[in-house]
C-alpha cells in the first residue's frame, strides 16, 4: 500500500511534469484529467459514500453497476472496504473504532491509516452484510483489480493511443488524476475534521468548508454529514457546490434515483439552534457575571421562541398544513436564527475586550 500511495503522486506528479517538459501538451489530455477525475470522484461520493454506505436514495441495478465501475476508478478499494471502514467511522467517531479518528491526528486521519499496519480485527470487513446481496457489490469483490486497470489504464491508454500519445494520456488519466482523487478523499478525513464551522453539531470533530467542496464534488459539508449522514445531500443550500446531489436529484426527476432522504427542516433549524446555544454558553463562561446576566437572558428568550416554533412545526408537520405554515415557520425561526448570530458577535467582541 505504501508503495502505491508513494508511486501514484511520484509519476503523476513528476513522470507528468517531465512529460509535459520534453512533449508538450495536447488539449486532450487535461480533458482526460477532468473528465477522468469527474467520473472516478463521483463514483465515489454518488456511488461508494451516498448510495452504498449511507443508503441516502435507491436506485436501479444498472445506475448501481455505472457507478461501482465509476468508483473502481478511484483506486479506493471495494465497496464492502470502504463502506465497512465509513459506517465505523460513522457509528463510533473519535474513538478507537473509528479507522481514519482525527483525535490521532491530521496525518493519520489523512493518510497515516493506509499505510500503517491496522491490526487485522480493526482491518476486519464488517456490518456490510446488506451491500453482499447486491450483483455489482459481488461482482467488483471478485474481480476489483481488473475492473479498476481496464478501465483506470488501459482505457486511458487506449483514447491516447486515438490521437498518437498513450504516454501521456496513461499519466494524465490515470497516475495525476488517481493522485488528486486520493488526496481530494483523504482531505475529507483530515482537514474537514480540522478548519471550517460547526453550524449543526458543535461537539463533532466534523466541519463544514465551502472551499473542500469544489474539490471533493459536495462532501465538504461535513459538518452537516455527520450531524445528518442518511441524508442524500451534503451541502443543502441551493448554492451550494454540491455536484453529487445535483446529479441524485435530476435523476430522481427521471425515477432513475427515487427515495431520496430529506432531513426534515426542523429538525435541521433544531440543530442549529442547539450548536449555537451551546457555543454562545461557553463564551458566556469567560465574561463578568453583569454581562452574563445581561446576555443570558436574550439567548433563553430567543431559544425560548425558536423552540416554540420548531415543536410547533413538528406537530403541523404530521397533520400535513399547508406549504404557508411551514413557510412562515421557516422565516420566523431564520429571523431569530439572525439575532442570536448577531449577541454571537457582540459576544465574542466583548470576550476579547474583557480577555485584553
Ligand atoms: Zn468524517
Ligand atoms: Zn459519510
Amino acid at each position: 500500500m505504501v508503495f502505491f500511495l508513494t508511486i501514484f503522486p511520484l509519476v503523476g506528479i513528476v513522470g507528468t511534469s517531465f512529460y509535459i517538459y520534453f512533449y508538450g501538451v495536447v488539449w486532450q489530455e487535461p480533458i482526460l484529467l477532468l473528465s477522468f477525475w469527474f467520473i472516478s470522484g463521483m463514483g465515489i461520493t454518488m456511488g461508494y459514500h451516498r448510495l452504498f454506505s449511507h443508503k441516502s436514495y435507491q436506485t436501479n441495478v444498472f445506475l448501481e453497476w455505472v457507478l461501482m465501475i465509476f468508483g473502481s476508478l478511484a483506486l479506493e478499494n471495494t465497496i464492502l472496504k470502504w463502506s465497512s471502514d465509513h459506517r465505523k467511522h460513522h457509528n463510533k467517531p473519535e474513538s478507537e473504532d473509528d479507522p481514519y479518528s482525527i483525535t490521532k491526528g491530521f496525518w493519520y486521519a489523512h493518510i497515516g491509516w493506509v499505510v500503517e499496519n491496522t491490526d487485522e480485527e480493526k482491518n476486519k470487513i464488517m456490518g456490510v452484510k446488506d451491500l453482499e446481496k447486491k450483483s455489482a457489490v459481488r461482482f467488483q469483490s471478485k474481480y476489483y483489480l481488473y475492473i479498476a486497470v481496464v478501465f483506470g489504464f488501459i482505457v486511458p491508454f487506449l483514447i491516447g493511443l486515438s490521437y498518437g500519445r498513450p504516454i501521456g494520456a496513461v499519466l494524465w488519466g490515470s497516475f495525476l488524476r488517481i493522485t488528486l482523487v486520493h488526496h481530494a478523499t483523504f482531505f475529507i478525513n483530515s482537514l474537514c475534521h480540522y478548519v471550517g464551522r460547526r453550524t449543526y453539531d458543535l461537539e463533532s470533530t466534523a466541519r463544514d468548508s465551502w472551499f473542500m467542496s469544489l474539490f471533493t464534488f459536495g462532501e465538504g459539508y461535513h459538518n452537516y454529514h455527520h450531524k445528518f449522514p442518511s441524508d442524500f445531500r451534503n451541502g443543502i443550500s441551493w448554492f451550494a457546490f454540491d455536484p453529487s446531489k445535483w446529479f441524485i436529484n435530476i435523476l430522481s426527476f427521471t425515477g432513475i434515483t427515487k427515495n431520496l432522504r430529506r432531513t426534515k427542516e426542523y429538525l435541521i433549524f433544531k440543530s442549529k439552534f442547539e450548536s449555537i446555544h451551546k457555543s454562545m454558553n461557553t463564551i458566556l463562561f469567560s465574561i463578568d457575571e453583569s454581562h452574563k446576566s445581561f446576555y443570558d437572558e436574550k439567548i433563553k428568550t430567543l431559544i425560548q421562541s425558536a423552540n416554540e416554533i420548531i415543536n410547533a412545526w413538528k406537530e403541523s408537520d404530521k397533520i400535513m398544513s399547508d406549504m404557508s405554515t411551514f413557510k412562515q415557520y421557516k422565516s420566523e425561526l431564520k429571523k431569530i436564527y439572525k439575532d442570536l448570530k448577531k449577541i454571537s458577535k457582540n459576544l465574542k467582541k466583548e470576550s476579547l475586550v474583557l480577555s485584553s
